[in-house]
């Protein structure tokens, strides 16, 4: 920057040519005295403008940068533009800084971020539930210190860290969480907690249903295979016996039909592939066929009386609520003991509408009523089984009500009965226009 020198050096030698000028006229003192006032002058001058460019470098803002005369002007200018451009890409580092930490906030999983001494330095909200971590007394921490489990121990100073962890929450031991570490940078980790509660209970789901699948088919099979073996190595059965046993194996044969046919029901039921029909379905009409073959069930052990008093439809697949309505009406005659009364109820309830079936049967304890419709959940194995149930009938139930967006209530008690309600919303109701025939 040739410039730079050019002012100074200018001004210098005018004033130094001034003191030449004035040596002949003035005498050497004067013109020596008054080169050296200019020169003691233009120091102080310097020195104020350093002072000001001393002051700003202790707290440099941009917009108290020092103005300046002569050759600081242009230093001054200079500075400003480079704290402008500084100031510039410090806004895009905080604004780059913050999207980033959006966005840890704003995942679905736990993470934390730990030093090199595995000390927290930065977590998001969902680690903070998942863990029960603070952002204001556990920043800092070791993160060994704040998740005491000893498996968590053994696997942070295992660092083989190629396989997630499966740990309950310190918080909540209902939760189950994956966890783990994800080394990055200069011996920094993340680590990732993801929430796998739902999944695990899926997985157990799936196992325990595998299960009693297999436990229902085993035992008919076992009893078919075992008359199937006695009629080979006695070939002189008489005819009653012989015609005993194949009755028998018949029953076996019905029950795993009755089991496989409810097991396809419920597997159409969940299918995605199987959106819900759109019918009106006549269900005055429908509960008439259904107090048939409830007559028909119970051999007329049973007084059945059907009430109708609203003759509301609805909007839904027939076959569906045919399976759901009849499977109700099916266990109440079959957990009714012989001249007891049962009562199949369809009315108006507000906007909504409501079917009952109320029996005054063996009634069930209060424990048990939260789980009758998973799947193969009985109170009374062997008195199921006597009747042909299959334990998925209140399954199936609830799918099909889920799909029609009904609820399911129970109310009993022991000894006394059972009153099964499902209640249809207004939105799945048509009103017919003529009143009903009861
Ligand atoms: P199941 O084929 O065993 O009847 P469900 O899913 O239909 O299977 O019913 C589950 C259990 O709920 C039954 O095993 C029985 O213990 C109980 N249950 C259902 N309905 C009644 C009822 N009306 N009265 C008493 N217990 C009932």
């Amino acid at each position: 920057m040739p410039g730079f020198w050019l002012r100074p050096l200018t001004n210098l030698g005018l004033i130094a040519l001034l003191a030449l000028i004035m040596w002949p006229i003035a005498g050497a003192v004067w013109a020596l005295l008054g080169f050296s006032l200019f020169l003691l002058g233009y120091i102080l001058f310097n020195l104020r403008e350093l002072k000001a460019l001393n002051r700003w470098l202790a707290n440099p803002q941009l917009r108290t940068v020092p103005e300046g005369e002569g050759l600081w002007e242009e230093t001054f200018v200079l500075l400003y533009q480079l704290a402008r451009r500084q100031s510039a890409s410090q806004h895009q580092l905080s604004k780059a800084l913050e999207r980033f930490q959006r966005a840890g906030e704003a995942m679905p999983d736990g993470v934390v971020m730990l030093d090199a001494r595995d000390q927290i330095e930065w977590f998001n909200p969902i680690a903070a539930q998942q863990f029960g971590l603070n952002l204001e007394t556990d920043i800092g921490h070791p993160i060994t210190y704040l998740l005491r489990q000893s498996q968590f121990h053994e696997y942070i100073s295992a660092h083989n860290y190629s396989e997630p962890l499966i740990m309950k929450s310190a918080r909540n031991p209902e939760i189950t969480l994956s966890v783990q570490l994800v080394p990055f940078g200069d011996d920094l980790k993340l680590l990732l907690a993801r929430d796998i509660t739902r999944f695990e209970q899926v997985e157990t789901m799936r196992r325990d249903f595998i299960a009693n699948v297999s436990h229902e088919l085993r035992t008919p099979l076992t009893v078919i295979g075992g008359f199937l073996e006695s009629l080979q190595d006695y070939t002189d059965l008489s005819e009653e016996n012989r015609s005993h046993f194949f009755g028998l194996m018949r029953d076996q044969t019905l029950r795993m039909q009755r089991l496989v046919e409810d097991l396809l029901t419920l597997s159409r039921l969940e299918s995605a592939a199987n959106p819900l029909q759109d019918e009106t379905v006549d269900v005055p009409a429908l509960l008439r066929q259904l107090h048939q073959d409830a007559q028909g069930l119970s051999h007329g052990r049973h007084p059945i009386r059907l009430e109708l008093e609203s003759s509301a439809c609805l909007q839904g697949a027939e076959s569906e609520l045919r399976s759901a309505l009849g499977n109700l009406i099916s266990n109440a005659v079959r957990y009714t003991p012989q001249g007891e009364e049962i009562v199949v109820r369809w009315e108006d309830c507000g906007g909504e509408v409501r079917f009952s079936v109320k029996d005054s049967g063996i009634g069930i304890e209060p424990q048990h009523i939260p789980r009758l419709t998973e799947r193969f959940y009985r109170v009374d194995r062997s008195r199921s089984r006597e009747t042909g149930g299959t334990g998925l009938g209140l399954s199936i139930v609830k799918h099909v009500l889920t799909r029609h967006q009904a609820r399911l209530e129970i109310a009993s008690e022991v000894g006394q009965g059972s009153t099964f309600s499902v209640i249809f919303p207004a939105t799945r109701v048509l009103r017919a226009k003529a009143p009903v025939a009861v």
